[in-house]
């Protein structure tokens, strides 16, 4: 086995347990094996207070546990694939070897990315990958001190959020227009309204050209011209599959370097396995390549390879991925599973898509907090496809219910009779989920038309139905308030021969407003996701690419969940 981290030890471990007779050999490059990088970013900010306890095995203790041979500080350099050998290295004795298989594993994950720019090699320039990367950058991070962090990805927020809470002044340079690239934009509207919200400085659509070394300090060249100082630099900009062992042995990779296996986590070569974040597998979804560099995906697909090589037909295939993953930045939570909106634009596949909002517990229970559900499902089926979601609590529940439900190829129908637990501190009478799905069935069956742009036609009632004061406190420039409760008695207000696009505070209301209306003979539509789209209640804004304005919370009386 080349790696004996995520992959490599389920797979060692796994193996153990299918064969007491094998001769099972861990080649780990590093000093560490099995540590947890995932916990990495919460020891730098002292939120895990023990670093002992991302490293809770030693080679000795998984000697002793599963009787492997694990080599730390053992760089695997070359694989003789005729002779079914691979030489070693030993890092400790600068000594080298050659040692047989007759099946190897391949779990030596990624390792990120750091673009090719003057001064990127100046010892303050890290990233994170392993305990020692981690230890460097505790050094570092003294109270007071100024860092960059470049990309805004999973462990770029991680780290800002880490860092920011130790005292030091954070700048962030994100290449794309918004935070996590894994997201639809408007999604992460309110992790970069955490941004704002504690005083760190963004830099988006920018990058940085060079950095530059003076006395003590670092300054980092902005792709457009502008200079930050700074005392070190994290660069967080993705990884990149450590395929070159299995290119050289001549293993099929794919174009972007990672190695393609079959459904047994099988390379092109039969008795060479690979898993984790060096592999590309299929989408569970029509099958696109997708290269998932997480942990579970890799744990499981490492599995998989073990069960083929020891339980021959009762092996499982694996079935893909979807990629589920969930990030806290600050207060908030962001969570993903299955196809994105930019994904299936991307890849021309037709789809439906609806945003709610809901309690992710019963209103009249302390502590309830919004969140925000986007969904996403095929026209023609109305299966799931993926979905997203954000919010202060709740968010994991609803994204792990959801992640089944793409898994299980459910419908829209199948989420709004979805039995979900209820008592008031841990649900509402009608989930987020359920929400979901009436809002799509809605869509579906012609009941809703739902639009996501404010009117620009000057043809078009602009109609806002939130109750007065909301409506006097943010007005919406162009819009006619007539609230929902006086909507009945007051239908004479609008002109029958002008439609009407109708807005609320989260886009609920609109909708029970434009049933009204349609009902009354109008040509209304309900605009999606109500004002918490809208920049600053101006109209005109796209709401898709606007920053919110107001938290629903701070409106509990537009929040009824005891209907
Ligand atoms: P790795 O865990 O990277 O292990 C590969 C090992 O192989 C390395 O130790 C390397 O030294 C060794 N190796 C490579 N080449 C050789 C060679 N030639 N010879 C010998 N040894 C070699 N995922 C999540 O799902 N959730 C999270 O919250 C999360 N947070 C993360 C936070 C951080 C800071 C990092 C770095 C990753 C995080 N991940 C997270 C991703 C997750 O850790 C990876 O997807 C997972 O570790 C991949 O497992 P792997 O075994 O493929 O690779």
């Amino acid at each position: 086995m080349i790696g004996g981290v995520a992959a490599g030890m389920s797979f060692a471990a796994r193996a153990r347990r299918l064969s007491e007779e094998v001769e099972i050999t861990i080649l780990e490059r590093g000093s560490d094996i099995s540590f947890a990088n995932c916990g990495l970013p919460f020891h730098i900010g002292g939120e895990i207070k023990s670093r002992d306890v991302l490293a809770q095995h030693t080679p000795e203790s998984f000697r002793n546990l599963f009787n492997l041979d694990v080599r730390t500080e053992h760089n695997a350099v070359q694989i003789d694939r005729k002779n079914k050998r691979v030489l070693v290295a030993n890092r400790s004795s600068a000594s080298q070897e050659w040692l047989s298989y007759d099946k190897l594993m391949l779990a030596p994950g990624a390792r990120p990315t750091v673009p090719i720019i003057p001064g990127v090699h100046d010892p303050a320039v890290f990233t994170l990958r392993t305990l020692g990367d981690m230890d460097r950058i505790i050094a570092a991070s003294g109270s007071g001190k100024r860092v960059i962090v470049v990309g805004g990805g999973y462990i770029g927020i991680e780290l800002i959020e880490q860092l920011h809470k130790k005292g030091l002044e954070v700048t962030l340079v994100q290449l794309h227009t918004h935070l996590l690239p894994q997201f639809d934009s408007h999604v992460v509207l309110p992790l970069q309204a955490e941004l704002d919200r504690h005083g760190i400085k963004a830099w988006y659509a920018n990058y940085l050209t060079s950095i530059e070394r003076e006395g003590d300090e670092l300054h980092g060249h902005l792709s457009t011209g502008e200079v930050l100082t700074a005392d070190f630099v994290i660069f967080s900009i993705g990884v990149r599959p450590e395929s070159e062992l299995a290119r050289d042995a001549g293993l099929v990779l794919a174009h972007t370097g990672h190695v393609v296996v079959n459904e047994f986590m099988q390379t092109s070569d039969p008795d060479i396995y690979a898993a984790g974040d060096v592999v590309q597998t299929r989408k569970r979804h029509f099958g696109q390549p997708i290269a998932i560099s997480l942990a579970g995906p890799a744990s499981r697909q490492a599995r998989v390879a073990a069960d083929h090589i020891f339980l021959d037909h009762l092996a499982r295939p694996y079935p893909g991925d979807i990629g589920t993953s969930i990030v806290r930045f600050f207060d908030m939570v962001a969570a993903v599973t299955g196809w994105t909106e930019g994904a299936l634009i991307e890849s021309r596949r037709s789809y439906e898509t609806v945003t709610v909002h809901e309690n992710h517990h019963s209103g009249f229970y302390p502590g309830a907090e919004l969140l925000t559900l986007k969904l996403l499902w095929e026209p023609e089926t109305g299966m799931i496809l993926g979905a997203q979601v954000t919010g202060r609590e709740g968010v994991d529940k609803r994204i792990d219910v959801l992640a089944t439900a793409v898994i299980g190829k459910m419908t829209i129908d199948d989420l709004c009779h979805l039995e979900l637990a209820y008592t008031p501190p841990f649900g509402i009478v009608r989930d987020v989920i359920n929400i979901a799905g009436f809002a799509a069935t809605s869509i579906r069956d012609g009941l809703v038309q739902v639009v996501y742009d404010v009117p620009e036609d000057p043809h078009t009632q602009f109609l806002d139905v939130r109750p007065r004061p909301l409506a006097s406190k943010y007005p919406l420039e162009g819009a006619i308030n007539i609230p929902l409760s006086s909507l009945r008695q007051n239908l004479d207000a609008l002109d029958k021969n002008r439609s009407v696009t109708v807005v609320c505070q989260l886009g609920k209301t609109s909708y029970f407003a434009a049933r009204v209306l349609t009902q009354n003979g109008f040509d209304a539509v309900s605009f999606a996701g109500g004002v918490r789209g809208f920049k600053g209640g101006a109209k005109g804004i796209v709401p898709r690419s606007a920053p919110i304005q107001e938290s629903g919370k701070e409106f509990p009386g537009l929040l009824p969940d005891n209907l």
